[in-house]
């Protein structure tokens, strides 16, 4: 079995109190590889070798240019780990390796390729308008790296996530500490095997593997760090923001969502069928977008509910994640597949119509496997349609007026994205313009374009990931104002405070 071990400032190291842990594989339940478990010290030690590493200059001193030559070569390291990646991504996740070789591994490096593209094309120099100043100046922006930036990701898409955290920083000229999510490593371990490969200087980027509450809080309030990336639940959100303000840190927040996915009456059914079933089950309905509430109208409700159920029954396949032919496997951790009973048993009982699944399959005993669950005539406002399940579960919302429709999309806590099905994409534009949230797909779901901005309205999150937007939020805009003006007697404002 595997050990790997953490790594600070370009070293590979033990831990400080030298302990170890399994980390497991939530199809069959057994252990997978052996990982590193840090302590606050160990994160101290990181955040000091990353400070040291942005202060030296030895990467944010370097042209963006010479900086991105160096991130290609560590992706040429990762092509070359590729089916590596693929395995430990399924493996210790519960992904399906048909998702991780199709999606998570050669997406995550195509947006990687993208983010370090875009990162050149961001220029260090911006020229200002010109103003009429009482004396001739030179204005401009130059855009600077922040500093030491930690990223604290979650578990559902571990390389994407550590990709879209990685890469920006690392391409603007920043340090960065990554903390992945405690249930899934693995990926990110073999990542920092591949930075040591590559030509990046040491503390540039440091991996620490260790528990939320105790590392990834040292990393949030350590007076060293400038900036915090964070992905998760937006429970955890609000106190990482919470821990941040003590020194006013930059923070960008990608948080949690209840998505809607409105169907318009003039719908396709043969997309928007399987694109409601793709917005919720796909990765077991474990992604921060994920489509669970479906506004479905009146008058085409039973014919486009009995389509989804047909489609259900023949077209998910639970199993074993290794095998191409299993397009569902299991929820990430036990803990997770008991919250997410949990909120079927509170479905029940608010009186929402179980119309399939609800259960663990009868032929599985291993693994933590649910069925894909669908609960008919749910009403926007029962717990299991306001609160993130973050499992397989679709509430479908019966709807009479479009308008009506819009409003229960928007009311929610989260605004994270959503989807309008619709053969009339004009008015489809207009319905997406109302639905208040930070992605909306037209006759589609969960397609993720590297350039566009990512995030959240309202408790969704703060700030952008993915794009310009994106890469900006990992530099600082700082102007300079140069005089021309070199002689005394052309400063008049000087004499504010002068009198003779
Ligand atoms: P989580 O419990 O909030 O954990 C996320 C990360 O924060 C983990 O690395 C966790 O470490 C760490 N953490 C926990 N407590 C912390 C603390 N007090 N201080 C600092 N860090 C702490 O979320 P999750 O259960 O892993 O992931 C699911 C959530 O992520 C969902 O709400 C989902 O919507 C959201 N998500 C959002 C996006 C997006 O882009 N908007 C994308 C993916 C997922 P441990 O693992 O050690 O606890
Ligand atoms: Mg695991």
């Amino acid at each position: 079995m595997d050990r790997y071990q953490l790594f600070i400032d370009g070293k590979f190291c033990d831990p400080e109190k030298g302990v170890y842990r399994y980390t497991y594989d939530p199809c069959t339940e057994l252990p997978i590889a052996e990982v590193p478990v840090a302590e606050t010290a160990d994160a101290t030690r990181a955040i000091a070798a990353a400070r040291k590493a942005f202060d030296s200059r030895s990467w944010s001193g370097m042209s963006v240019k010479e900086r991105a030559k160096r991130l290609y070569r560590l992706l040429d390291i990762i092509k070359e780990h590729e089916e590596e990646f693929m395995k430990l991504e399924a493996m210790d996740g519960g992904s399906t390796i048909k998702k991780t070789s199709m999606m998570d591994i050669p997406v995550g490096m195509e947006h990687m390729r993208l983010l370090i593209e875009a990162a050149e094309r961001i220029p260090s120099y911006e020229p200002l308008p010109w103003i009429d100043f009482p004396s001739v100046s030179w204005n401009f922006v130059n855009r600077e790296p922040i500093g030491v930036c930690v990223g604290i990701i979650p578990w559902n898409f571990p390389f994407m996530m550590l990709v879209w955290k990685v890469a920006p920083a690392l391409a603007m000229g920043n340090t960065v500490i990554m903390k992945p999510a405690s249930d899934t490593p693995l990926s990110a371990l073999l990542f920092a095997r591949c930075v040591a490969e590559a030509d990046i200087p040491p503390g540039v980027f440091n991996l620490i593997i260790g528990s939320g509450s105790t590392v990834g809080r040292e990393l949030c309030v350590s007076p060293l760090v400038d900036k915090i990336a964070f992905t998760g639940s937006t429970e955890v959100g609000r106190e990482v923001m919470k821990m941040g303000a003590e020194t006013i840190k930059k923070v960008t927040l990608e948080l949690g969502g209840k998505s809607p996915s409105l169907v318009l009456e003039d719908a396709d059914f043969s997309v928007a069928v399987d694109g409601c079933l793709f917005g919720t089950f796909f990765h077991q309905g474990q992604v921060c977008e994920s489509g669970t509430r479906c506004f479905v109208p009146e008058s085409i409700y039973d014919e486009f509910v009995g389509q989804m159920l047909a489609k259900i029954k023949k077209g998910i396949v639970l199993g074993d994640t290794m095998d191409f032919g299993t397009t569902m496997g299991p929820v990430v951790s036990k803990a997770q597949y008991n919250t997410v009973m949990s909120y079927i048993e509170i479905g029940k009982k608010e009186g929402a119509e179980l119309l399939c699944g609800g259960k663990r399959p009868a032929h599985m005993d291993k693994g933590h496997f649910i069925e894909p669950t669908i609960f008919g005539n749910v009403k926007n406002d029962m717990r299991i349609a306001r609160e993130e399940i973050f499992g397989p579960v679709l509430s479908v919302i019966k709807y009479k007026s479009l308008l009506d429709a819009i409003n229960q999309c928007n009311d929610n806590i989260y605004g994270l994205a959503g989807a309008v099905w619709s053969s009339d994409i004009q008015k489809a534009i207009e319905v997406a313009k109302q639905i208040r949230t930070g992605t909306v797909w037209i006759n589609d779901y969960h397609l993720l374009n590297a350039l566009a901005p990512f995030g959240g309205y309202k408790q969704s999150g703060v700030g952008r990931e993915l794009g310009t937007y994106g890469l900006k939020e990992y530099t600082q805009a700082k102007h300079i104002h140069v005089d021309l003006g070199t002689k005394r007697e052309t400063k008049f404002w000087f004499d504010y405070i002068f009198n003779d």
